[in-house]
């Protein structure tokens, strides 16, 4: 979905270019369609491949029954070592309306025929602006309701202010410190009661759209071996080890819901399977990045200045916008920046904070720097290709060493 909505983005730089496409038209049907049929083929791809590699899949809802055992309807299992992977569950709001048919999860859109005219998108998660704007270039009222004081609360000022920025100008509302009173169902659509910054207010809308996920921790039967159910995430070490011997967990099911990545979760799977199978795997969760799909993209690995500066370090910071960057001109990237954080002491990079074009593509550049545990300096020396947006990863490590190049 984010990819046609960004092809519909483009298509306003492709007119600055003289390239013209007349008659365009979204056609949502269509795109669950391919979504549908590409969700298939992979899944059948990671089926025949995992057989092939001598897996063997069981399927059905299973309960730890005790050390080494799991239950799966009237069966128990046994093992010497067992993975949880059990994910995240959503978590209904509790505002009097919420259980109306109109207030969904953004599961709804999964399967949709036809898009509502008008949204309101309502929670903390990230992926809410992603919809935000897949739905608005697919001609919805989009507004985006969140309790943070500001979008990504999270991630640093610069990249906050410039998403918000993007979103406002392509018509998408956005209401900050915003709650959801109460919804009602009338003849002209739903009246959402709504408190935010701007006060209190009323917005009819045809479908609310909530995502909170937490930890699908409970009914797992981890009393049986002794790990607390109570609480809002199991905890893992470094080797993903839950304190059970033999028993790992990883993904969602071990982080809060701000850690709620993909990519964490296969990280954490690839540890897990290697420590299982005796070998001596671990995963630094530093090095882990949060991205987003927007247009432009985020991408963003490591802690911020700010955060930096609250941990004791003497923080040096560059940062290099891709207006100035020679490739970030010729596709208008007014948004783009890139900013590091760094110890000043040790040369340590801390952190890479990236809005723009192809950010989730460059940021595994400065993973791999964090990783290894390099100088940042060497990202202003190593020979980066001429005219890339990666350039202005360069530049930035050099702006923080006062010997930018493109900037003035
Ligand atoms: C709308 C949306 C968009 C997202 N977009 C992105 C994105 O662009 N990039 C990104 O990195 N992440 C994204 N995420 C987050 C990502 O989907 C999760 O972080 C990731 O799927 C977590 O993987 P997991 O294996 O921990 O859990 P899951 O993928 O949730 O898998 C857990 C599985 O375990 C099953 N299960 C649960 N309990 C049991 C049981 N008792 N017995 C048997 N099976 C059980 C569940 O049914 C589920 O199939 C998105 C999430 C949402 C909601």
């Amino acid at each position: 979905m984010m990819v046609a909505s960004t092809i519909l983005g483009n298509l306003s730089l492709a007119k600055t270019m003289g390239v013209s496409v007349n008659g365009i038209s979204a056609n949502y049907t269509a795109l669950v369609k391919r979504q549908d049929e590409l969700i298939t083929f992979m899944r059948e791809g990671v089926r025949s491949t995992a057989k092939k590699k001598g897996v063997e899949l069981i399927e059905g809802r299973g309960r730890l029954a005790g050390r080494g055992k799991v239950a799966l309807d009237d069966t128990t299992l046994h093992f010497k070592n067992i993975i949880l992977a059990t994910g995240a569950h959503w978590v209904q709001p509790d505002f009097p309306g919420a259980d109306l048919e109109e207030v969904s999860t953004t599961d709804y859109l999964l399967t949709a025929e036809v898009l509502p005219q008008r949204v309101l998108l309502y929670g903390r998660s990230p992926w809410l602006i992603e919809i935000a704007q897949f739905l608005r270039r697919f001609d919805c009222v989009a507004t985006l309701v969140t309790p943070d004081q500001r979008i990504l609360s999270d991630e640093s000022k610069t990249i906050t202010a410039r998403l918000t920025k993007v979103l406002r100008n392509e018509g998408i509302t956005i209401a900050t410190g915003g709650q959801i009173t109460a919804i009602n169902k009338e003849s002209d659509g739903l009246h959402v009661e709504l408190n935010s910054k701007a006060g209190g207010e009323m917005l009819a809308v045809d479908r609310v759209i909530t995502l909170e996920r937490r930890a699908a921790i409970k009914e797992l039967g981890l009393n049986t071996i002794g790990l607390e159910e109570g609480q809002p995430y199991l905890t893992v070490n470094e080797k993903m080890e839950t304190g059970v011997e033999g028993v790992y967990a990883i993904g969602d099911l071990t982080g809060p819901p701000s850690l709620h990545y993909s990519h964490r979760a296969a990280a954490m799977g690839l540890v897990a399977a290697e420590n299982a199978m005796g070998n001596n795997a671990s995963l630094n969760p530093q090095t882990i990045p949060r991205i987003l799909f927007t247009q432009p993209q985020i991408a963003c690995v490591g802690i911020t200045a700010k955060q930096a500066k609250e941990a004791g370090h003497d923080v040096l910071v560059g940062s290099a916008p891709y207006s100035m960057n020679p490739f970030g001109m010729l596709i208008s990237e007014n948004e783009g920046i890139v900013e590091i954080v760094t110890d000043r002491e040790y040369g340590e990079l801390l952190g890479a904070h990236f809005i723009g074009t192809a950010a989730a593509e460059m940021v595994g550049q400065a993973i791999l720097v964090m990783q290894m545990e390099a100088p940042f300096e060497w990202l202003s020396e190593a020979p980066f290709p001429h005219p890339t947006l990666s350039e202005s990863l360069a530049e930035a490590a050099r702006d923080a060493l006062e010997r930018a190049i493109y900037l003035p």
